[in-house]
């Protein structure tokens, strides 16, 4: 197992385990706790020391499920990390409650990393006005948090405020090699590393697309490494930048455990050929977008309530990863409203656009093909 050091002497498997993917019993709500406890020992057995969990986890699931297996090991033989939920807390005392009951809940008296949970910067400025950002270092300089960091989920300026208004042990940034231009971005890598914060890294497999890219998009990497799975090369992508310190990977199964501790288990960081050749296979999943849709928002508020850029999306990543089981979820949480139905074809999100989409076709598009796949 490769490991990596962070600040304060601690050293951190390459290889942190995500606890938000945990397997489920057959009602599909409950987590199996049997499944789950041979999946965390196996990665334990292995090499695995990081494990990282949050309150809203499974449902609240998660913290307790982790607490209740960890336990059985020695508490200085692995990390916990856990998560201060700023949507949920409204006050200094609610704050302090969730901290509490997350010691319950993980059955311990610290934290080795704790984080203020997906940062942007609204919720940075709200966790500060309250008081909690100097409440939780409080509980560092008590010894209840041995590192102290955040999640992010916003773009390079939030970052670059957040990471600056004062010192950090560690963040966490969404980073995989088709995400470098999106949140944090590769700028946010850069200056994460010059300002010396150690990164742990969320989604190196986005979600599990990279897990299943079609077979002629990464089939020329067999090239190099014959038999490499998609989702090794994409976190030896991620690994082989050197302020990663923990790659975070949600294994619901054993088949993706014993996968990930294949390429981590004599990690070998890829070569400048290694990385020009993803860099073309990133090309290659780029080109497959249906329309060239940034994100910008330019388009909105659409009159009659379509959440264009988000109708996109779906689509566009459907046809890059063909994840239709991703997809298919992401398209059942769009409320029926922002959905292409809903259009009426006024043209008035088009004058707006500066990528000139045809936003009325597309859409129609969009609408014909999701009823097709998922109707
Ligand atoms: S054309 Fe459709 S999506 Fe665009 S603004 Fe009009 S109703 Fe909204
Ligand atoms: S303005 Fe164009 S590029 Fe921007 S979100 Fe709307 S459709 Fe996408």
């Amino acid at each position: 197992m490769e490991y990596r050091e962070l600040k304060n002497g601690y050293k951190s498997s390459l290889l942190g385990y995500g606890c938000m993917r945990l397997p489920l019993m057959d009602d599909g709500q409950t987590v199996n706790e049997v499944e789950t406890e041979k999946l965390l020992m196996k990665a334990y057995k292995n090499g695995v020391n990081y494990f990282d969990t949050a309150w809203p986890y499974h449902g609240g699931q998660s913290e307790r499920v982790v607490g209740k297996i960890m336990k059985q090991l020695p508490r200085e033989s692995f990390y916990l990390a856990t998560k201060m939920p700023a949507w949920f807390v409204n006050s200094l005392e609610e704050a302090e409650k969730v901290f509490k009951e997350q010691l319950e809940h993980l059955q311990t008296d610290y934290i080795d990393f704790y984080l203020l949970h997906a940062m942007n910067r609204g919720s940075y400025d709200k966790l500060k006005n309250l008081g909690i950002v100097d409440m939780l270092q409080t509980y560092k300089d008590e010894g209840k948090i041995k590192n102290y960091g955040f999640s992010f989920h916003d773009d390079y300026d939030a970052f670059e405020y957040i990471i600056k208004d004062r010192e950090w042990d560690f963040c966490q940034i969404q980073f995989n090699y088709v995400d470098k231009d999106t949140q944090a971005t590769m700028k946010g890598y850069e200056l994460a590393k010059e300002l010396g914060v150690p990164l742990i890294i969320m989604e190196p497999v986005k979600g599990g697309s990279l897990a299943s890219i079609p077979k002629d998009v990464i089939g020329p990497m067999d090239e190099y490494r014959p038999g490499l799975t998609p989702a090794a090369w994409a976190l030896s992508w991620v690994g082989t930048f050197d302020n990663v310190k923990v790659i975070l990977s949600g294994m619901t199964t054993m088949e993706q455990l014993d996968d990930n501790l294949e390429t981590f288990k004599e990690f070998k960081p890829l070569s400048d050929a290694e990385m020009a050749a993803m860099e073309k296979v990133n090309e290659e999943i780029t080109a497959r977008s249906q329309n060239g849709c940034t994100g910008c928002k330019y388009c909105m508020p659409c009159p009659k309530g379509v959440n264009i850029p988000r109708n996109f999306a779906i689509w566009n990543n459907y046809h890059k990863f063909m994840n239709r089981g991703g997809a298919q979820w992401e398209w059942s949480q769009m409320p029926e409203a922002e959905r292409p139905y809903s259009c009426v074809k006024c043209g008035k999100c088009e004058t707006m656009c500066p990528q000139k989409i045809n936003i009325r076709d597309d859409l129609e598009k969009v609408g014909k093909e999701m009823k097709e796949l998922f109707s």
